[in-house]
Formats: structure tokens, sequence, C-alpha cells
């Protein structure tokens, strides 16, 4: 120290600062971890938590710590409608749409709509980690998965899958989203009815202008469901993550909300996450997750910038179902749904197992 001109008040003042900064580290680390790893998930999904809650506790990246809470929910096939076997389209084949979001880096992997691949959540990483770009989808999806070593191809249809098919089929293949055509009541296939073309020429006056739609609402509870997942991990970090096999019989082709950063889910570290479930044709117009997050950055607290999100899209849609979790760097959460009772699951540190919160409309 003398060599340096350090007197002893000097080496007193530098040793005091050192001791003041240790604190504050330590004070922090102490911190971070008395309110962290948390996750939150869409539903009652609790082995797909507790898995993804182990994951983070052990040391796991807040992005790996989502895969594997997802990746449990696929294998597990969590209500039906997530991984293989669930959900057939027209065709009666199930595909997955899955997304990942790294809320330090803002990268997003996604796909969508891809055939003969279990694993949607870890080809959603893969995209993220070894590519420049953000969503592959179909034949490719599945061609670029099974190229980065994913088991492939497999059959993703069911005993159960095929079941629900054949007893659609056998209802005239009702109910379906097809809208203003005809034959209405029939497996199609299907021609434009001439009436959205009659309301486009048609002088509406000043009311609002509605779209005209004819598809009723068969996204109740049981054709359709997400995982949608925040972790939180021991370092403050945040992702979310999505893999759901969409709606039951859509056409084929349709690709849900599940795999576009901002509606099913959205994350940025310094401020928070959102995850989401429900009526993806509808939701994803409005963007919800982004909005929740960008309401949360402006001040909101989650309970408020869920509402708002959910009663954006009620305002328009006034039939549609869906819901929402909010959760803040903080750990603070909350939900919001509309059209059904939505249950969301969290676990924290401070649980001894995940629990569910039941959130009514
Ligand atoms: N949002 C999903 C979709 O539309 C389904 C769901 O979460 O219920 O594909």
């Amino acid at each position: 120290m003398e060599r340096f001109g350090l007197d002893s008040k000097d080496r007193l003042r530098a040793s005091a600062l050192l001791l003041i900064l240790l604190f504050q580290v330590t004070e922090r680390v102490a911190g971070a971890s008395s309110l962290y790893p948390l996750v939150v998930s869409t539903w009652p999904f609790l082995e797909a938590v507790e898995r993804a809650w182990s994951a983070a506790n052990n040391g796991y990246s807040a992005v790996d710590s989502v895969v594997e809470g997802c990746s449990a929910c696929e294998e597990l096939r969590c209500d039906g409608t997530v991984g293989p076997g669930g959900s057939p389209d027209e065709n009666g084949e199930t595909t997955i749409d899955a997304m990942v979001m790294d809320g330090v880096t803002m990268e997003v992997g996604a796909v969508a709509a891809m055939r003969y691949i279990k694993d949607g959540i870890k080809a959603a990483r893969l995209v993220m980690r070894h590519t420049g770009h953000t969503l592959l989808v179909g034949e490719k999806a599945s061609a670029f998965s099974i190229s980065m070593g994913l088991p492939g191809p497999t059959d993703l249809s069911s005993p159960e899958s095929i079941e629900k098919w054949n007893k659609w089929k056998e209802n005239n293949c009702q109910p379906n989203f097809w809208k203003n055509v005809v034959p209405a009541n029939s497996c199609g296939p299907y021609h434009s009815n001439g009436l959205l073309l009659a309301a486009e020429t048609t002088c509406l006056g000043d009311g609002p202008r509605r779209a005209v739609e004819l598809r009723s609402n068969h996204f109740g509870l049981h054709s359709h469901d997400t995982i949608s997942m925040a972790v939180i991990d021991k370092f403050g970090h945040i992702a979310v993550g999505t893999s759901t096999n969409g709606a039951t019989f859509k056409i084929p082709g349709r690709v849900g909300d599940g795999p576009i950063a901002g509606s099913s889910a959205y994350v940025d570290s310094d401020i928070g996450a959102c995850g989401a479930t429900g009526d993806g044709d509808i939701m994803m117009r409005f963007l919800p997750c982004y909005q929740v997050v960008e309401s949360m950055r402006l001040g909101m607290m989650p309970k408020d910038a869920a509402k708002d999100a959910i009663s954006r899209i009620a305002r328009k849609f006034p039939d549609f179902v869906g819901a929402i979790f909010a959760v803040n760097k903080n750990g603070t959460h909350a939900g919001a749904c509309h059209g059904w009772t939505f249950q969301y699951s969290v676990r924290s540190p401070e649980m001894h197992s995940a629990k569910v919160f039941t959130v009514l409309p």
C-alpha cells in the first residue's frame, strides 16, 4: 500500500468501503434468493410447475427451467391439449405450436403447426439458440428439429385424438371454424356464401363496423389449452415458454397465439412477464401479453395490467374466452379472465409445493 502512497487513513477508508460493498452484495443475493426462483403457469399443471421450480432451484437458467416445465406438460399431455395426441385438426392430425422467450436478451424461438415432433418447447429453444430466426413452421420446422437431434418423425395421433375426430365427422364435422360459407352443416368442401361481399358493399352508416361473423363460439372449456409459463431464476432473470396443440378441429395450417411473442406470452426481465390461454385467433389480434408487460412498465400493478388487457379484448369481442396471468419482477402475480373461470399455479421458495389460484371472470 505504501508503494501507492496510501497512508493509514486511506487504508482505513478503503477497508471500510470494501466492507460496505461486501455487505451490499451479500444482502442483494440473500434478498434475491428469498424471492426466487418463482414459477407461474396457466392452469393447475402442478407437476410441470414443480419440474420448472426444482430446475431453477438447482441453478438452471430461467430459459432452461421454462423448457423443463413445458416439456413436463408435453410428456404428461396436460389436459390432452399439450404434447402428442391432443386436439386433432380437420384431417385428424395433431400439430404443435411452441415458443420460448429470454427476458434478458429479448430473443425468441418458436415453432408453429409442427408435425411429427413431440418436443415442441425443445424445438423452440433450438430455433432460439441455433438460428438467427424467430419462428419456423410446418414440415420445415420438423425437418429442422430432427436435423438438430430431436427424436422423430413420430406419429402425434393417439387413440383418444382419433376417437374424438371420428365422432366429430359422424356429427357432420360440427362445430368447426368456418364462417360465411355454404354448405354450413357439412364436412365441405365449402364455398363463400356471398354474405361478406354484400356487407362490404353496403353503406353501414356511422355505427360501429362489425365483422360479419357467423362462427359459433365453440372455444369452450375443453377443446383447447396452453401451458404458458414464466420462471424467475435465482439471479432474477425471467423467461417465458408456451406449448399447445392449438384449437381442436382447426382448419389445417391454422397457427394460434401460442408461438406469437407478445400474445401467448411476453417477458422483459427489467419489468416482469405474462402468460395467456384462450381463443388465440382473437387474442393474437391484441397482443395482450405485450400490453400487460408494457402497462407494468408504466407503473400498473399486475392485477390491473391483466384486467386491462382482458377488457380491451372483451370490449370488441364480448363472447371471447381467454385468460392471462401477470407477474412483475418482484414476484407479485395476478390473473384475469373472460368467459370462463381461470386457474393458474405458482411455486415460490416460501411454498412447500405449487399452489393453485382461482380467478373468476
Ligand atoms: N390459445 C390457444 C390457441 O388458440 C389455445 C388455448 O390456450 O386454449 O391455440
